[in-house]
């Protein structure tokens, strides 16, 4: 009803390699779609803070000068926990009015949660007139969704979204939080990334997710190392228990994985060398993680087989999007085979399109 003091933007993100390596200490390898939450805000009018999205039917309202864990159920959480979170920080926070849209795919494994949190945040930041850099704002997104919303993820999204960078993936070593910029040329050598959700229903994913991290700390504790990142190989391939062998083997082979890819990008090599790696790191989630369903299996395969580099599938597994990396020329094929092969199988089309490493959060012009 009234302009905005600013709008303000911070995108989704796709992993191109390194999966739960990140609550393992190990390394990640996002970056920034061109799908982007956009947040318009400006002074509120009355004196508490109101929140409406154009993908929510409601319209929240919450005291930024008091808001606190419990207060806000649902989708505004994420924004409520931005506030909270700059506020613990000792940041000013003020009451405003804020109208957000976004066209990153909800739920889809492409992290409209991080897109939301920093879209929040750099603009609550720019609108009380406080310098805060990129990483300490992705640690403070990082809180809202831990401890605020209670979703215990990693802190590998709300860093792809704040430093992502066209033609550049961000290679995140969890451990201590320090990021590189590493070169992805995907046009001047003709590819496409193409990304697939297979719209799986994700099922039980937040308890499977937990069991992984559990497994995963029970390997460590076993090899007597910090944390998974610091085991070998062959400590690893001496664990008596079958399972915990696999999960900790994913994570060791991963955390390789992502290193060789990082070495031949930054190396300057033609990026469908990093074809074999992503291929290996889909069936060390297979078979080894034993995170994978179906549709994704059917959408890595047939994409391989239709042309593709490299494929596997991305985010925190039990459904969720496919990535692959194909020839400018195979794109419609890849498509066109995996549409198929959904169809053949009764399962309902797969959304697929293009993306390229992108800016990440900051003002709109
Ligand atoms: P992902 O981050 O993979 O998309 P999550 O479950 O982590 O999935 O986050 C999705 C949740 O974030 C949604 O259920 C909703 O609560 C919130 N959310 C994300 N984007 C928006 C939006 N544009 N408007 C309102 N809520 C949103
Ligand atoms: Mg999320």
């Amino acid at each position: 009803g009234r302009a905005p003091a600013g709008a303000w933007f911070a995108p989704g993100r796709v992993n191109l390699i390194g999966e739960h390596t990140d609550y393992n200490d190990g390394f990640v390898l996002p970056f920034a779609l061109p799908h982007r939450t956009v947040v318009a805000a400006a002074p509120a009018s009355g004196s508490r803070t109101t929140v409406s999205s154009a993908q929510e039917a409601d319209v929240v309202e919450f005291r930024a000068a008091a808001v606190v864990p419990g207060d806000v159920p649902g989708w505004a959480g994420y924004v409520a926990g931005m506030f909270w979170a700059l506020r613990e920080a000792g940041h000013p926070v003020p009451e405003v009015d804020i109208v957000l849209d976004s066209d990153v795919p909800v739920g889809a494994g492409l992290s409209s949660s991080a897109a939301l949190e920093c879209a929040v945040g750099v603009a609550l930041a720019d609108l009380a007139g406080v310098v805060v850099g990129p990483s300490p704002l992705a640690v403070l997104a990082r809180r809202a969704e831990n401890d605020f919303v209670g979703a215990p993820t990693g802190g590998m999204d709300q860093m792809a979204s704040m430093h992502g960078r066209p033609e550049r993936l961000v290679f995140l070593d969890t451990r201590d939080d320090t990021i590189e910029l590493t070169p992805f040329p995907l046009a001047e050598h003709g590819l496409t990334l193409l990304v697939i959700d297979s719209r799986a229903p994700h099922a039980h994913a937040d308890g499977r997710y937990g069991e992984r991290r559990a497994d995963c700390a029970a390997a460590a504790a076993a090899l007597g190392v910090r944390a998974l990142r610091d085991a070998t190989p062959d400590a690893v391939a001496a664990l008596p228990d079958e399972r915990i062998r696999r999960r900790a083997r994913h994570i060791v082979t991963e955390n390789d994985r992502v290193r060789d890819v990082v070495a031949l990008l930054a190396g300057g090599s033609d990026p469908r060398t990093i074809g074999p790696a992503l291929d290996a790191s889909h069936a060390s989630m297979r078979d080894d993680f034993e995170i994978t369903v179906p549709h994704v299996d059917v959408a890595a395969e047939v994409a391989r087989e239709a042309g593709a580099h490299g494929s596997r599938m991305t985010g925190g597994g039990f459904g969720g999007c496919v990535i692959a990396l194909c020839d400018d020329a195979d794109v419609p094929a890849v498509r066109g085979a995996v549409e198929k092969a959904y169809a053949d199988r009764g399962w309902s089309a797969p959304v697929t399109f293009g993306a390229a490493p992108s800016e990440g959060a900051g003002r709109l012009a």
